[in-house]
């Protein structure tokens, strides 16, 4: 993608200059991850916070930063750390890229992150807004992210009718927000609009709700002018989530320590690589697979839903309490785990808690 781009006579020429001093009067300060031009912190700051919001990447940003404080520690991290302190925060392919990106970063740069946008997008799991981030937060090259927040704003600001489900418009939307960057910025001036790109489509200008009477963009903006902002950004195809139905089988035994039958999912997938109780697509494949005495003892749980990008995820949880050990092939695939070590083992989010409903109420938390 081109990276060129200058002034252009249909497009307002003030956005950039209102953008900056709106982010440095009214934008989101303080967060731990601003005032900071390390690319290793920003880097992490950026990949946790796609698709998630800023109050639940917080906690996982310090815990992140307390056990791997730079990018050599974390590329020197076993895979199941990394993806053990990732857990919860969904979007499991980000933690895998995340190591391998690290471990890139130390094996071809010596440790250094590159300095420019098309340096950075080489890396694994480094898109081009993240790169673009990156690279004006730390290096101060003038280059626009365009995320989801940024194309909501400029195709509102600019009353840009391309449909972004197809490839041409979203050039064509790259190539304007590249023509809106300020001119000659300094590296200060690229922290405040870039980060003000981010802020106003985080704060004011939100998907259902834009707030217009508070925007610094009201005076030049089109879609507010046309009266109806919520048509931008125009985008036809719509994702569809399959509905699928999973139950898992969760095995503990009755005496003895705290203690959960999970087996490792494959490497690729949904849930890749994180541990899981063993899954089946029908309630008679687990009668199927297990010793007819056991089955009677099978205990429905109540049902829970859970929502993938693509997916839509019945869970029907299925409860087998075990009076002795089972003897080798009884069970599905899988290895016991402590209770007390299941904090250092990547679960997908909604096994966490039911395997924590099982527990002494508070064991979880001391795991
Ligand atoms: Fe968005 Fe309204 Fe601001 Fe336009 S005026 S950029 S629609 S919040």
């Amino acid at each position: 993608m081109s990276r060129a781009g200058g002034p252009r006579a249909d497009l307002p020429s003030d956005f950039a200059p209102l953008l900056i001093d709106w982010q440095r009067r009214a934008g989101r300060s303080g967060m731990p991850w601003q005032n900071t031009r390390d690319p290793y912190r920003v880097w992490l700051s950026e990949v946790m916070l796609q698709q998630t919001q800023v109050s639940t990447v917080l906690g996982y940003y310090a815990r992140f930063l307390e056990r791997f404080p730079d990018v050599r520690a974390l590329a020197a991290a076993e895979a199941d750390e990394v993806m053990a302190l990732w857990s919860g925060l969904g979007y499991y392919s980000r933690a895998r890229n995340l190591h391998r990106c690290a471990q890139a970063v130390v094996e071809q740069h010596g440790g250094a992150f590159p300095s420019t946008a098309a340096g950075l997008e080489t890396l694994p799991g480094i898109g081009a807004s993240t790169a673009a981030a990156i690279a004006a937060f730390c290096f101060g090259e003038r280059v626009s992210i365009v995320d989801g927040n940024v194309r909501r704003v400029l195709t509102r600001l600019l009353a840009f009718e391309g449909d972004l489900a197809q490839t041409k418009p979203q050039r064509e939307l790259w190539e304007v927000a590249q023509a809106l960057l300020p001119i000659e910025p300094s590296a200060d001036d690229m922290t405040a609009y870039t980060q003000g790109l981010m802020d106003l489509g985080a704060t004011v200008c939100t998907r259902s709700r834009p707030a217009c009477g508070q925007c610094p963009m009201q005076g030049i903006c089109r879609g507010y002018q046309a009266g109806e902002p919520q048509r931008f950004p125009v985008k036809t195809r719509t994702l569809k989530r399959r509905h699928e139905s999973w139950w898992l089988l969760l095995v503990k035994l009755a005496d003895g320590p705290e203690r959960f039958w999970l087996q490792r999912r494959p490497a690729s997938g949904i849930w890749a690589g994180l541990y899981c109780p063993p899954v089946f697509e029908s309630e008679q494949g687990v009668h199927r697979d297990l010793p007819p005495a056991w089955v009677d003892r099978v205990i429905a749980l109540d049902a829970v839903s859970h929502s993938l990008t693509h997916r839509e995820l019945r869970l029907h949880p299925l409860l087998l309490v075990l009076t002795s050990e089972p003897l080798p092939g009884e069970l599905p695939p899988g290895q016991w785990v402590d209770a007390g070590l299941l904090s250092q083992h990547g679960l997908p989010a909604p096994v966490k808690p039911l395997l924590q409903a099982l527990l002494a109420p508070d064991l979880f938390e001391r795991t």
